[in-house]
């Protein structure tokens, strides 16, 4: 017997319910509720229990910690599990430490967590870059303070009060082959043996065809990518969007960094 597609169980995701951000008083209301989980980010690294398989490490509000922590280190990421889910963003000196868990870098837990947490962390990372480089107004060099439960950030000079949003940065990665054979790239730094498709971001006014097909063999390099330059191709596949499910492939660190990532396939000429 064969399941249809729409007989998988359904896994859990994180509900973001964005109209729950408006309310003010939403970072006490969660500080109230003894089921919030507060997912711990201390710099690059997030809390998780110790082993496998890897899941991360919730705190209440109850700990002291967390109750220390003034609202402008909170942002409400939503509901997973029917229960309300809150960022705490802790100074990289704080000494929290929690019997059997530890604090792991993102990238290589995005491939071991659950397609859920996973979300949950990818989004927790990309708000906590996207705030780390906005402290200051980009209008009048203000600082900034974080409003709608932490995903607008609003310049605190009264005459300008200019809003900043979280942004995404589009990019490509392209799987250039030629009959049986594929174009792979590889940076200096990177460990012995390891390759990849070529990726580059789209700049302004450019789309993802400009990038990697353009009119001309100038035109079709990727400008991060340097070993592309020169590179023309023809047929471009697009291939999918990074997005859910796709942040546990190796584009995981694109999104997590504020970047769509979106996969093509092309035939070298
Ligand atoms: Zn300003």
């Amino acid at each position: 017997m064969t399941l249809s597609p729409s007989s998988k169980p359904e896994l859990p995701m994180l509900e973001r319910r964005a109209e729950a951000r408006r309310d003010p008083d939403w970072a006490r209301v969660a500080a109230l509720d003894p089921t919030t989980r507060y997912v711990i980010a201390r710099g690059t690294t997030h809390l998780v229990h110790r082993g496998t398989p890897e899941q991360i490490a919730y705190l209440n509000a109850a700990h002291p910690t967390i109750g220390a922590l003034p609202e402008s280190q909170l942002t409400l990421l939503g509901w997973f599990e029917g229960y309300r889910v809150v960022l705490a963003e802790l100074p990289e000196d704080t000494s929290l430490t929690v019997p059997g868990t530890e604090y792991q870098e993102l990238r290589p837990l995005l491939s071991a967590l659950s397609q859920g947490e996973a979300e949950i962390l990818g989004l927790a990372r990309a708000l906590g870059i996207w705030r780390s480089r906005h402290r200051h107004c980009g209008v009048c060099g203000a600082p900034t303070e974080p409003r709608n439960a932490g995903h607008v950030l609003r310049c605190t000079n009264d005459a300008c009060q200019a809003e900043f949003f979280p942004r995404i940065d589009p990019a490509i990665i392209v799987l250039v082959t030629d009959e049986d054979r594929a174009l792979l790239g590889r940076q200096p730094g990177w460990p012995r043996g390891r390759y990849s498709a070529l990726a580059g971001f789209v700049e302004p006014g450019g789309n993802r065809h400009t990038r990697s097909r353009g009119r001309d063999r100038h035109a079709s390099h990727l400008g991060t990518v340097p070993g592309f330059t020169g590179v023309a191709v023809s047929r471009l596949d697009h291939a999918g969007l990074s997005c859910r499910r796709q942040t546990r492939t190796s584009a995981s660190g694109w999104r997590a960094g504020g970047r769509a990532l979106v996969r093509t396939g092309a035939d070298s000429v």
